[in-house]
């Protein structure tokens, strides 16, 4: 596979063997600091927009533009809380950060009402594919639930081919506009509903049209993988990755849970702070927490997702900056861009102000995310070492001259 996909303007070299090995070498090293981090916080934030940033976490139906939700609902005679964009915007916000589950979920409601088309399902990935190179991504997973696009007929293949199709145009459009972005698909089943062998079947299917993982979404709690162990040994079996929401709503057990079913990656499992403890020693991991860390399980945070749920107290307390500290293979996150009021720029610079970020923590868990995407390893090498690392050099180049 190519890997110019991912060059930017500050990247020409070819990648090497070595230059992979290396790169594999470097992700685990990230406590090997340099100090190049005695710029101020205003410094360090007005930087994040011009880092190159990778997106493992962030949902379709969770990431629309307010006036495209306007647009989209004025056509279908959907009613919405209100048809001011920006009151909008701030509505969806306030609904989900009540820490009602009810009221969150009913956001979605009228995100996924919008989006029963194909014309529609193209113009809503297009536009995320353009939002979010604007914010400096690279390379970007954008995940969704066939299942909840069927509505009005469309079949669950035709809802992939309609998302390819807008996010093709995105990436295009993005690289015409000097933003170069690769995005990939992760397809979703519902954990309440009974689709899953349905859908991974589906996902392995458009393996070749840029699907590169199963995951579960919705209701944790209740749901756990094992509930149909055959799904995830076919999709073993097919070589084919998954990704398990799992540690946001529920506790370890569920962590373990999707861990036993194979997932390489969690989305949020921020609940594995619960089997780390500290004593006179020192901290002390669990076994399902150094199961996680030795095998390098890269965890999908989302800290302001957490924060609108009850997962986290706060930014500040967000067990996201311990996680790192311990080891982990911390990747930031969006989650719902829409529900959130949020980028992944402005979760790198929230963790920056109120969590003691340094320009370190914010080049790690970009190689972190850049080395457990779901492309093949000469891709994963080339984005590290081609365009995220120049970059945080240049960028802590500029900073030591200023
Ligand atoms: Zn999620």
């Amino acid at each position: 596979m190519s890997t110019n996909e991912e060059s930017s303007p500050a990247s020409t070299e070819p990648v090497g063997t070595d230059e992979v090995a290396e790169s594999v070498a470097d992700e685990q090293t990230s406590d090997a600091q340099e100090p190049d981090d005695t710029g101020s916080v205003e410094a360090l934030v007005a930087l994040i927009p011009s880092l190159p940033k990778v997106l493992l976490h962030d949902h379709l139906d969770g990431g629309l533009r307010p006036a495209t939700i306007v647009e989209l609902a004025a056509e279908i005679g959907h009613e919405l809380p209100t048809t001011d964009a920006d009151e909008l915007g701030r509505w969806f916000v306030e609904a989900a950060s009540t820490g009602s589950l009810e009221r969150y979920l009913e956001t979605f409601v009228h995100t996924v009402a919008v989006l029963q088309t194909a014309p529609a399902l193209q113009r809503v990935a297009r536009e995320a594919v353009l939002d979010l190179a604007a914010d400096g991504v690279v390379y970007a997973e954008i995940r969704f639930a066939p299942e909840q696009h069927v509505e009005q007929g469309l079949t669950l293949q035709e809802v992939v081919d309609a998302v390819r199709a807008g996010f093709d145009e995105g990436v295009a459009q993005a690289r015409a506009d000097g933003h170069p972005i690769r995005v990939l698909a992760i397809l979703c089943a519902m954990r309440h509903l009974d689709r899953w062998q349905e859908v991974a079947e589906l996902a392995v299917a458009n393996r070749d049209a840029g699907v590169v993982a199963f995951d579960l979404a919705g209701p944790e709690d209740g749901y756990p993988p094992s509930a149909h162990p055959e799904v995830f040994d076919a999709l073993r079996h097919a070589h084919f990755p998954c990704t398990l929401h799992a540690g946001e709503a529920a506790g370890t057990d569920s962590v373990a849970d999707a861990v036993a079913q194979g997932a390489l990656r969690l989305g949020h499992g921020v609940r594995l702070a619960d089997d780390v403890g500290v004593d006179e020693l020192g901290d002390r991991l669990g076994l399902l927490a150094h199961w996680v860390r030795d095998r390098r399980l890269a965890l999908e945070v989302c800290p302001s997702s957490n924060v609108q749920t009850g997962g986290a107290p706060s930014i500040a307390e967000h067990p996201v900056t311990r996680l790192h500290e311990l080891g982990f293979a911390v990747t930031v996150n969006t989650d719902n861009r829409l529900q959130s009021g949020t980028s992944l720029g402005r979760e790198l610079a929230l963790l920056v102000e109120q969590a003691g970020w340094t320009l370190h923590d914010l080049e790690d868990v970009a190689v972190t995310a850049a080395a457990h995407a779901f492309v093949h390893d000469d891709e994963r090498a080339a984005l590290i070492d081609t365009v995220i690392r120049p970059a945080y050099a240049a960028a802590r180049g500029g900073r030591h001259r200023a």
